[in-house]
């Protein structure tokens, strides 16, 4: 064993964050290489929403080697096929960011260019039609993936949605058993090494004094380890995603729960619904500059489909990112590393890509400058992609019926997505850069759902004979029809697999 090696680990914060980290260094390091602590506050608590996910979190559960039905089971969660979107491009239209395949790719070419086609000289209105997620989204229906050959039930994307509590403890059972020492406590400081500024270790409310190596901060919107300690600075993202609070409550579900999230766009921000086994997890994200929290409040309430189960809870955030992620011995994941707003469902995800680049670039106690380096600017990559993805949805609208769509309307946008529009404009193309999160389908589907309609489409589709290319859109069309008709409904397919 190298003596150089980490010897311990502390995490600082049992939220969603600190959990996932704790179970992934556990699976990991096998209670073999070096001590896990995890310090949380139960009178603090955790910010206790986050509820969907998006198609990447079944990487993580596989990684964990988690069973998903009993991870469903424990979480109460469903399946989801994608997000729709309602009012945001116009008030009265829908339109669905669904996950997976659009269509089939023919000779190369993205199917979507194929229906930008037909869609240009007065066509299909709805690329939706083409997709399999999207169709049994909006019938209710679900099912994994089965071996059918070219079929599209041979590739079904989707993603969870769950009780944030429920994950968590879900998680931290799983890390016990594999040697993390959890510490219930109050953090009431952190002592550094006078020359290298390192943290040596945090103090308890109690006196007991908790020393490691390696610190992940995992505190919340304080970043206590990150911001409070370290003085590592916070880039305000308010002025390109201006929403800056929410409003929570769950609220009683019908019994048959919908396998999508769902956004409706408000006057100054939107509203998620998110539906449970044994409930709906609702919300509304709104922007203070532009509406009261009294307003906000009532728009909520005015809008669920259930009787509310507690008293709305308010949250209040700045959406932005941390100047760095990995600072000295420390590293800062979810929220105390940078929140963008739940539109996407990014949060969880951005842990767990976190943790998966600390797990490539685990240091040893040289902390070597160029792997810290490369984490943060791999980091600031990510997340400056899905913050461009995200304004996208409020800048891309006609809708001018408030003060908060007219800001968002002309506000002034990143050049990186502003480029993005202006080539998706032109001939319909997306280039994804390097590890970029969403990739060409996302941004194609929101951009069409927003209303962008490029000019013209990929002129090498033009190279197939059109009786041929009127032909395979109507098979490609009856094939995705036929097929989502095979899926079980969502509630049958709970029932049976993990109710
Ligand atoms: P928290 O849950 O806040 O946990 C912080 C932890 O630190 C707690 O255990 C607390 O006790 C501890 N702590 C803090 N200070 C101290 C101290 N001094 N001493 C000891 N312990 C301390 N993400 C998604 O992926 N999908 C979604 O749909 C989604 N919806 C969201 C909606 C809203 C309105 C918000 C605000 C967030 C949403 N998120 C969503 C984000 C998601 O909730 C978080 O990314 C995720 O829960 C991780 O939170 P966390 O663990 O970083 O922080």
């Amino acid at each position: 064993m190298n003596n150089n090696n980490i010897r311990k680990v502390v995490i600082v914060g049992g939220g969603t964050a600190g959990w996932m980290a704790a179970a992934a260094l556990s699976k990991v390091m096998k209670n073999r290489f070096c001590d896990i602590e995890l310090v949380e506050s139960e009178s603090i608590g955790t910010v206790g929403v986050g509820e969907a996910t998006i198609p990447q979190i079944q990487v993580f559960n596989r990684m964990l080697g988690l069973n998903e039905d009993e991870f469903l089971r424990k979480t109460c969660g469903t399946f989801k096929l994608g997000i729709q979107f309602v009012d945001w491009g116009r008030k009265g239209d829908s339109y669905i960011h669904a996950f997976g395949e659009v269509g089939r790719d023919m000779e190369g070419i993205p199917f979507y260019h194929y229906w930008l086609k037909e869609h240009l000289r007065g066509g299909s209105q709805d690329i939706g039609e083409y997709t399999l997620t999207a169709l049994a989204a909006l019938r209710g229906r679900f099912m994994r993936s089965v071996d059918a050959g070219n079929s599209p039930l041979s590739n079904i994307a989707y993603a969870f949605h769950f009780d944030a509590g429920l994950y968590a403890q879900f998680l931290r059972e799983y890390a016990e058993q594999r040697g993390v020492v959890r510490s219930e406590g109050v953090v009431t400081k952190a002592q550094l090494h006078p020359d290298s500024g390192f943290i040596e270790s945090i103090h308890l409310d109690d006196g007991r004094i908790i020393e490691g190596d390696l610190f992940i901060d995992c505190s919340g919107f304080r970043g206590l380890l990150i911001g409070e300690t370290l003085g590592v600075g916070y880039e305000d993202w308010r002025h390109w995603l201006p929403c800056d609070s929410a409003w929570a409550v769950p609220c009683e579900g019908d019994g048959n729960p919908i396998p999508y999230t769902r956004s409706t766009a408000q006057a100054a921000g939107w509203q998620w619904r998110i539906p449970l086994q044994h409930r709906i997890g609702n919300g509304h994200v709104f922007s203070s500059r532009f509406m009261d929290d009294a307003d906000a409040r009532t728009i909520l309430l005015r809008n669920l489909d259930g009787a509310p189960l507690s008293d709305p809870k308010l949250l209040r955030f700045t959406t932005g990112k941390r100047d760095k992620f990995w600072h000295r011995n420390c590293v800062a994941l979810g929220l105390a590393s940078g929140f963008m707003e739940p539109l996407e469902s990014t949060s969880i995800h951005l842990v767990q890509s976190a943790i998966a680049r600390l797990l490539s670039l685990f240091p040893n106690r040289n902390f070597d400058r160029v792997d810290i380096d490369e984490y943060n600017r791999l980091t600031h990559f990510e997340m400056d992609r899905i913050r461009d993805f995200l304004i996208l949805h409020y800048c891309a609208t006609e809708r001018d019926d408030s003060e908060f769509w007219n800001y968002c309307r002309t506000m002034e946008i990143p050049d990186t997505l502003a480029q993005k529009i202006e080539q998706f404009r032109a001939n319909g193309r997306i280039v994804r850069a390097n590890s970029e999160l969403f990739n060409e389908l996302s941004w194609m589907e929101v951009m069409l759902g927003q209303g962008v309609i490029p000019r013209g489409y990929h002129p090498l589709v033009d190279a197939m004979p059109e009786e041929m290319f009127v032909g395979r859109m109507r098979e490609i069309k009856s094939v995705i029809e036929r097929s989502v008709e095979a899926m079980p409904s969502h509630k049958a397919f709970i029932a049976s697999h993990c109710a």
